[in-house]
């Protein structure tokens, strides 16, 4: 990981239009306006802001203590992806935020959410060398009442900074899912398979998934087995926000 303070100034520098004259934007931590209208975050936030530093799994990059080489679900079930990582812990302050950015219509979080996965995520890219960047694909009767899809717009964001193609075709969420929360792993593995799709041709490609929060992993898990199934030679995944197993 880089030095925070180098990528925290150019988090706070972000790009302005016009347009920030009729909708002023909020910060994504504090939704607080933002007296600067170039900004991404406010000065507050940014001296606060606390990626993920410190022991991490070795395979889905959620913090470990120092002795540990994999969390508790990647030792009891390791996904089938090659590895992954997830910028933020999923703590309250992130919860909300990505909640706001969800459900109530503050779209324009995904600026800084995608600049903090290229930022803070720069290294491992440079190590995984991904051909595409596929953001985890939303059943369209959802992406119908949500008017986005919130992973679609961090792939975007990323793939400005990164220099990566996105490809939204290559997945399909052909049948909605019930909410996951109330399901144990095997519950939950076997309620998404039936629901992704491989609709490209991902042979031979080194895919990068991208999605807002990693938790259990049983989304990645099912989506690297179905790419690496067709073809695919490697699959990542890089997150907004990752759950803690301790
Ligand atoms: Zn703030
Ligand atoms: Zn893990």
């Amino acid at each position: 990981m880089r030095s925070s303070k180098n990528v925290t100034a150019l988090l706070e520098q972000g790009y302005g239009s016009f347009l920030n004259l009729l909708y002023p934007r909020r910060c994504p931590l504090c939704h607080r306006i933002l007296k600067d209208s170039h900004a991404l975050i406010c000065p507050e936030c940014a001296g606060d802001l606390r990626p993920i530093q410190g022991a991490r799994c070795y395979k889905c990059g959620k913090p470990v203590s120092e002795e540990e080489e994999y969390c508790r679900d990647c030792k009891a079930a390791p996904g089938a992806f090659d590895q992954g990582r997830g910028i933020f812990l999923y703590d309250d302050r992130m919860k909300y935020s990505i909640m706001k950015y969800k459900y109530f219509g503050c779209r324009e979080y995904s600026r800084f959410y995608g600049r903090a996965l290229y930022l803070y995520g720069r290294d491992q890219l440079a190590l995984w060398k991904p051909d595409v960047i596929v953001p985890v694909p939303l059943h369209w009767r959802k992406l119908r009442k949500r008017g986005f899809n919130q992973a679609e717009l961090l792939a975007e964001e990323l793939a400005k900074s990164a220099g990566i193609p996105v490809d939204v075709s290559l997945l399909k969420k052909s049948r909605a899912t019930r909410s996951q929360k109330k399901l144990d792993a095997a519950g939950r593995k076997k309620n998404l398979k039936k629901a992704f799709q491989v609709v490209g041709n991902p042979s031979g490609m080194r895919i990068l998934l991208i999605d807002d929060v990693y938790t259990t992993g049983s989304t990645m898990d099912v989506l690297a087995h179905a790419l690496l199934e067709k073809g695919a030679s490697h699959v990542f995944f890089l997150t907004v926000c990752i759950g803690s197993n301790r």
